[in-house]
């Protein structure tokens, strides 16, 4: 029977990840993935690679680039005639992008002496038995990365024809005329974002009455706005009834004032949240907690088993696979006996609509909250990126750079972007909060010019009360 240090099974960013670590400190290591590809070989990557954060960005640039030559390159005096839209070369290119990624995996598998094991693992007799392919294997530690699956709604089951999850809403072979969108999250949103670039009329009903609730309120504010210029309709407070399909889908809701109302569109996409998949592990079997679907964890991602972690999109905390990443690595370092923290106030947030949206920390809202429970008071400094160069010379002069610091510290608590490559500008602010760096720290710190990152320079002298170009 083939013993490792650490079997890993699931091989999306949090698992591979997880993987390479482990055998870095010089431990055995084996991953087991079933994802496959269009040709049944290994598709590495998980979630990710194949139908989340990789082929949506791969969506949404393909489709700004054709934006950006439809409505705005005249304006830089770029003529263009004869503009048309190849979808399917759009979509070929996306899955040449995902295949890249897949086989980057594989190819630091070899390089790190990591064993690949192609095909579902679950727990045997007890929990350092793996069975995987007919084999079995044993493992000192296990560490569980199986992340999460859509999330669908009662009564409209996925078809990935007319009813589509995220799998099925990053490879339609047609734009839609009218596409529905049920959730305004962050796949809701840059899903919605890349079709109606490409034409379609797009409707996103979101249940809850607040837009973008877990970003400050003042950005979730300036993004509505700019949406709705976009021609994104996005209904807030609703409450979907039912959902019907025969050659159309007609979703049957109520409205934020109660009243009832049909939505009639040519394919659905429904974004309303992931689940944990614990599916075909034998968690019961070998008696492994589960915590409303989720693997129970503690703060090291221990599970209630000796020897086994989980991380990832199956644990609690934030979806994002730079979280899963952050996790997978620590866990890896824990069992090779090390003490890594990973610390969920510096994990970044970013949506990749146009503009960018992008945050790390605390909002103004949760800081109001807490100030009354714990005295926390905090100053403001904002620049908008109208009063940038580099955003007047790129021509998209979109949104504000937000910092909120401690009153009596100045130690930045909250970091708040949108705005052109918002995604990219965060990074600075994480750093500085990794730091525990002080608003004054940015502003005295020289940003080259004219580049976006002064805007985050300016912010934070407005801190101060001493911005220069705003
Ligand atoms: C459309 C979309 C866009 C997204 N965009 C972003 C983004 O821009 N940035 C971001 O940070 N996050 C984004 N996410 C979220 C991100 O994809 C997840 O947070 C991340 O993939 C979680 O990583 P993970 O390793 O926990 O799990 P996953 O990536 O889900 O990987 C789990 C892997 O385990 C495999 N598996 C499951 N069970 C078994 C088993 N029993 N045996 C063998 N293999 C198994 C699965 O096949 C899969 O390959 C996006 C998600 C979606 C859906």
């Amino acid at each position: 029977m083939k013993s490792f240090d650490v079997v890993v099974i699931g091989g999306g960013p949090g698992g591979y990840v997880a993987a390479i670590r482990a055998a870095q400190l010089g431990m055995q290591v084996a991953c087991i993935d079933e994802a496959k590809s269009a040709e049944g070989k290994p598709a590495l990557g998980g979630t990710c690679t194949n139908v989340g954060c990789i082929p949506s960005k791969a969506l949404l640039q393909s489709s700004e680039n054709y934006e950006q030559a439809g409505h705005h390159f005249a304006e830089h005096g770029v003529q263009v005639k004869g503009l048309g839209l190849d979808l399917a070369q759009m979509l070929r290119r996306k899955d040449k992008v995902v295949k890249a990624s897949n086989d980057g995996v594989l190819y630091l598998f070899r390089k790190n002496k990591v064993t690949f094991f192609h095909g579902r693992g679950s727990f045997g007799k007890s929990p350092s038995e793996i069975l995987v392919g007919g084999e079995s294997i044993t493992a000192k530690n296990v560490i569980i990365a199986t992340g999460s699956n859509p999330r669908a709604l009662p009564g409209a089951e996925f078809d990935e024809k007319l009813i589509l999850s995220n799998s099925g809403a990053l490879a339609i072979p047609e734009v839609p005329r009218r596409l529905g969108v049920i959730g305004a999250g962050v796949i809701g949103l840059e899903m919605g974002s890349v079709w109606r670039r490409l034409g379609s009329d797009v409707t996103i009903l979101e249940a809850l009455p607040a837009f973008l609730g877990a970003a400050d309120e003042q950005i979730a504010r300036e993004a509505a706005k700019v949406f709705a210029r976009q021609g994104l309709k996005i209904e807030l407070g609703v409450k979907i009834a039912k959902v019907d399909k025969n050659k159309t889908v007609m979703v049957q809701y109520a409205a934020s004032d109660g009243s009832s109302k049909t939505l009639e569109c040519d394919r659905l996409i429904v974004s309303i949240g992931r689940s944990a998949n614990t599916e075909g592990l034998n968690a019961e079997g070998v008696g492994l907690k589960l915590e409303r679907g989720f693997i129970a964890v503690d703060g090291d991602c221990r599970s209630n088993l000796p020897g086994v972690w989980a991380i990832g999109d199956v644990v609690r905390g934030p979806m994002l696979a730079h979280k899963a990443e952050e996790e997978g690595v620590a866990v890896a370092e824990r069992i090779a006996g090390q003490k890594p923290h990973v610390d969920f106030n510096t994990v970044p947030w970013v949506i990749y609509t146009t503009p960018e949206i992008a945050w790390v920390g605390k909002t103004e809202q949760q800081l109001k909250g807490e100030g009354l429970a714990s005295g926390v008071d905090y100053r403001v400094g904002s620049a908008p990126f109208a009063a940038n160069a580099r955003a007047r010379a790129l021509g998209d002069t979109t949104g504000l750079v937000k910092i909120l610091a401690d009153a009596k510290t100045d130690i930045i608590l909250g970091v708040h972007i949108i705005g052109p490559f918002a995604g990219e500008l965060i990074a600075e602010a994480v750093v500085a909060m990794e730091f525990r760096g002080s608003a004054e720290d940015i502003g005295m710190i020289c940003h080259a010019h004219p580049s976006l990152s002064e805007a985050m320079k300016d912010a934070a002298l407005a801190v101060d009360k001493r911005a220069l170009n705003s």
